[in-house]
């Protein structure tokens, strides 16, 4: 435990990708979804509003691979083995990072 760590305030989350904290204003929250055809995805939720389970991400190409990589998305998302280990697609974040590539910029 290192209580030292020079905290962002405000509510901090553990990107799923590098696993650091940080501030739950820089991260991408991202939620379970479904595509057209009820295939589970890994859906972007900017705004933060959607209901149900949630899980946080750096918006940057980078955290974005870790998370593919480690299964982070479905580990988070489909604790239950609802996702599948290949049956998941991230797509819809993937392309959501490709349409936004500066990182979150905060005017505060
Ligand atoms: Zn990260």
């Amino acid at each position: 435990m290192s209580s030292d760590d020079l905290l962002p305030e405000g509510p901090v989350r553990t990107c799923i990708g590098c696993r650091k904290r940080a501030a739950k204003s820089e991260l991408l929250r991202v939620i379970a979804g479904s595509d057209a055809h009820g295939h589970a995805v890994v859906a972007p939720d900017p705004d933060g509003t959607a209901p149900g389970r949630g899980a946080h991400l750096h918006p940057t190409s980078g955290c974005y691979d870790l998370a593919v990589r480690r299964k982070a998305f479905s580990r988070a998302l489909f604790p239950s083995g609802r996702g599948g280990e290949g049956g998941l697609s991230s797509a819809p974040v993937g392309d959501y990072l490709d349409s936004h590539h500066n990182p979150a910029t905060n005017p505060a």
